[in-house]
């Protein structure tokens, strides 16, 4: 947490009315929007003009969470987008760890700027551009972050439906829907808290989850048709080509929870999947593992990427197949 004096000056920062604006990470999933449009919630409770731009579009499957309508997407409508960070009295970043995460567009807009920055974050190795930075690994999301954020100020009263239904999504979303090693006693009390004052639990798992179209089912069953596995590596690997994303009438966020097949395998400690993005020119990369193996650092090393030890994404400029390939040849290499 952000030590008394921090708490302090960020209270007396926020006691009157601001101009606040909050960003989240490129290609937004739950934990980011569901983070910044809770916080966004809670800092209107206290009469703050706020607006969360994201860099680019958001998946469909977050739709439903208040307000997306009133979304900025930076790469869509610089126009609007620029003043209103430049006219910034704080800016909040959150679920990242440094400025290019929000894409090379957004980045290049952020270096210009010198207004007050608030982190709050749950990646490693956070870089140093804000005032505050609330960083923190052994959070399982950025939204339980935020929970005990908007608690340490001491407004846990303000917390209404619409801020604890997009700060569980975060914590569902992060969590694997509460499995993973990072969700603690302090994730079900908080979430119990969220349920409390109005996160209709049930009903948020089934937007999440229960909204697949029939297309993004038959691209499930094509990945996982195309799911490789490497027993003596412990390792397997899920490819999409952009041929393949097309055929089944790919939309953002169809891809969202596949990679976590390859590391349903008995035995298997490492999985990726490598999805062709031809627009862009890149093979999109989630790698996922299971105890001690870093894809953190694994992507940062080979994959020019990061996040978390066992949940973490990257790129690559080479074709899908080569890409496989090197993924399979380091791992032998480094086995
Ligand atoms: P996902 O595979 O679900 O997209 O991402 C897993 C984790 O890795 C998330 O915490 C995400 O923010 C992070 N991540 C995904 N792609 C990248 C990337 O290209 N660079 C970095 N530094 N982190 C990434
Ligand atoms: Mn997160």
């Amino acid at each position: 947490m952000l030590n008394n004096i921090e708490i302090t000056e960020i209270k007396e920062l926020l006691s009157s009315p601001k101009k606040i604006t909050i960003i989240s990470h490129r290609n937004p999933d739950g934990d980011a929007m569901g983070s910044s449009l809770g916080l966004l919630h809670f800092l209107k409770q206290l009469n703050h003009e706020v607006v969360y731009i994201s860099p680019n579009e958001y998946p469909d499957f977050l739709a439903w969470l208040p307000e997306t309508n009133k979304v900025v997407i930076f790469e869509r409508e610089y126009d609007k987008a620029l003043p209103i960070l430049q006219n910034s009295d704080i800016i909040f970043t959150l679920d990242f760890n440094a400025l290019h995460r929000t894409g090379d567009a957004m980045q290049k807009t952020l270096d210009t700027l010198t207004n007050l920055m608030i982190m709050i974050d749950h990646h490693q190795l956070p870089d140093d551009y804000a005032k505050y930075t609330f960083s923190d690994v052994t959070y399982g999301s950025t939204c339980q972050m935020v929970y005990d954020f908007i608690n340490t100020l001491g407004y846990n009263d303000l917390i209404n439906t619409e801020i604890a239904s997009c700060l569980y999504t975060g914590i569902v979303t992060d969590s694997g829907s509460f499995r993973f090693p990072k969700t603690t006693s302090e994730t079900h009390i908080c979430v119990a808290d969220l349920i409390e004052k109005g996160a209709n639990n049930s009903q948020i798992h089934s937007a999440l989850f229960d909204n697949s179209s029939y297309a993004r089912l038959q691209l499930l069953g094509k990945a996982l048709q195309n799911l490789k596995v490497f027993p003596e590596l412990n390792a397997s690997y899920i490819t999409l080509s952009q041929e393949e994303l097309d055929s089944f009438d790919y939309k953002k966020g169809d891809t969202e929870g596949i990679v976590n097949y390859g590391l349903s395998i008995e035995g298997i400690l490492v999985t990726a999947i490598f999805i062709e993005n031809k627009e862009e020119g890149i093979i999109k990369i989630s790698f996922r593992s299971q105890g001690g193996f870093d894809v953190n650092e694994f992507a940062r090393n080979h994959f020019q990427g990061g996040g978390h030890i066992n949940a973490a994404g990257g790129k690559s400029f080479s074709s899908l197949e080569e890409t496989a390939k090197q993924f399979i040849t380091i791992l032998a290499k480094e086995n």
